[in-house]
């Protein structure tokens, strides 16, 4: 059987809507996951909009013997490794916390992967191992490099996934680099939920349109891009999920492929300014913003070639920058506060 699925950090954002794709897609996944940055109530949500119970267990990928049991117990084709810590500014502050989380995290797991020969491996990557990219689109091939512990973290995993691989040709290794995923499940029921104010952009626009935060910072106006902000690839994180069910059908249907890096993006580039405008059209809610000086360690622009995922996988992505905001505002105006929120009917 080939269907049966780990999957690690589970409860987070994307874990949450990539459990949903996978279970449509008619895989049996176990969910893994400490709950440090998530409610165990999405998972419960996932439940009610696939209309089944899930698996879960609550664990730490830092705990070995609790991982050596799980692999025990259960017999999995492959493991979707979502689990780790993602704040760039924390990983600045606490480095020591990062790297063992993303790193000394993912070696333990891989160790007792290889100890029960569960070979096949979807790694969480993202678009910040290419730094200041020197071309655009990015090809999977341009230069790696990384500014912050965070990126780091998941560069050194690259490093040692490649030369895992390179040791031993029966580990099936994709290593997708996400772009900026945003957005949420249409049911509106399960969504991004920062714990606290929101680094990030969307959840920083959702979070001032509902009323939570005052206006918004537009970090740096005089980019070298269409209209001075910055530029990014917004993903729709159910367009990303389905990503990871594309990669698993691939692991599924061919083996021996060594380290296949994969960017999930949409291969087009939005600058913040015209996210912004496009979030209050699509919504009708305002989103007062000011300019600010630009943010330390922002690149002008990223986006992707999805033209590597488009041929190797047969996945692009769907959904637009409309349909981003629209699923945003859904999630975010029916729960302003996340999960806390009262009961969604
Ligand atoms: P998230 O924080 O919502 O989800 C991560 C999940 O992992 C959480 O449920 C958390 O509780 C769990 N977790 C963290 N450390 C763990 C540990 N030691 N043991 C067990 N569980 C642990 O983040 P997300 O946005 O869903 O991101 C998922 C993955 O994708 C992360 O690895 C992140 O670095 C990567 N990524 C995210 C983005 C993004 O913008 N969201 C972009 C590129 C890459
Ligand atoms: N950004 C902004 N204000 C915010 C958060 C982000 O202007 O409050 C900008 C940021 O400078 C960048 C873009 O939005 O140009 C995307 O930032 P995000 O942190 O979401 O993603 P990343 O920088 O990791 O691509």
């Amino acid at each position: 059987m080939k269907n049966k699925i780990l999957v690690t950090g589970g409860v987070g954002y994307i874990g949450s809507h990539t459990c949903i794709e996978l279970i449509n897609a008619g895989f049996d996944i176990v969910v893994y996951d400490n709950l440090s940055n998530s409610s165990i109530e999405a998972l419960h949500r996932v439940e009610s909009i696939v209309g089944q119970s899930i698996e879960f267990i609550e664990g730490d990928i830092l705990d070995y013997s609790l991982l050596d049991h799980v692999f025990k117990t259960y017999e999995f084709f492959a493991v979707i490794h979502f689990a780790g810590l993602k704040a760039v500014g924390e990983s600045v502050a606490k480095p020591l916390l990062y790297y063992k989380n993303n790193v000394t995290g993912t070696l333990n797991l891989l160790e007792v992967m290889q100890r029960y020969s569960v070979k096949n491996f979807v790694f969480s990557s993202s678009a910040t191992v290419y730094g200041d990219p020197e071309t655009l689109p990015i090809v999977e091939t341009a230069p790696r490099s990384c500014t912050n512990p965070y990126g780091q973290s998941k560069l050194t995993v690259e490093y040692i996934l490649e030369d895992l691989a390179q040791s031993d040709p029966t580990w099936n290794i994709v290593s997708l680099r996400y772009f900026n995923p945003v957005g949420a499940h249409k049911s509106g029921l399960i969504g991004e939920d920062p714990n606290d104010i929101p680094n990030n952009l969307m959840p920083y626009i959702s979070q001032v349109a509902v009323g939570k935060l005052k206006q918004l910072s537009i970090f740096g106006n005089d980019y070298d891009t269409v209209d001075g902000t910055g530029v990014r690839d917004f993903i729709h994180v159910v367009d990303l999920a389905n990503g990871h069910v594309a990669a698993l059908d691939y692991l599924v249907n061919h083996q021996a492929i060594g380290f296949l890096p994969i960017n999930l993006g949409t291969g087009k580039g939005t600058s913040v300014l015209e996210l912004v405008h496009a979030f209050i059209e699509s919504t009708g809610v305002d989103v007062p913003y000011q300019f600010v000086d630009r943010r330390p360690g922002d690149v002008a622009s990223c986006y992707a070639s999805a033209a590597f995922a488009k041929e190797l996988l047969n996945w692009s992505a769907d959904l637009n920058i409309v349909d981003m905001c629209r699923d945003t505002w859904q999630w975010q105006s029916k729960n302003p506060k996340g999960y806390t929120s009262e009961s969604f009917s």
